[in-house]
């Protein structure tokens, strides 16, 4: 079962650049900087409330994130969605025939495990469901 927006992810080409941004304008508390070897993206996590903001940037140009800057620029890239259960989130996503960017759990930033739904099956919006770890 889903149970709230886990974070809003928005790439960046520099976090030490955008974070001017959310910490000087906004006045969000950066809580940590933390690189994600699997997906090769450096992130910036700001919490607000329950949800948090986090910024990607690429750690080199085969990351997933420096295509999306070549094609799309900074902006709004993800949805996270935290989740009780990944992998039975996964088997319903499967059976509504959704196409799946992950088939199996990957790890994230924070201990947490992670899969990506394709946006070709979730209207445009790239969507990721994660799932805390449970120590
Ligand atoms: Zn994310």
């Amino acid at each position: 079962m889903l149970k709230k927006i886990d974070h809003i992810g928005i790439a960046v080409h520099s976090i030490a650049e955008a974070r001017r941004f959310y910490e000087e304008t906004l006045g969000l508390v950066c809580e940590k900087v933390e690189e994600v070897v699997s997906q090769k993206v450096r992130t910036a996590f700001f919490s607000l409330g329950e949800t948090h903001i986090e910024l990607l940037e690429p750690m080199d140009d085969s990351s997933p994130i420096a295509g999306f800057l070549k094609k799309r620029g900074e902006g709004f890239h993800h949805i996270a969605y935290e989740s009780d259960d990944l992998l039975m989130q996964l088997d319903t996503a499967r059976q509504q025939d959704c196409r799946l960017i992950n088939e199996q759990p990957v790890p994230g930033a924070g201990g947490k495990q992670i899969a990506f739904l394709h946006p070709g099956s979730t209207g445009g919006v790239l969507t990721e469901i994660c799932e805390p770890s449970k120590q």
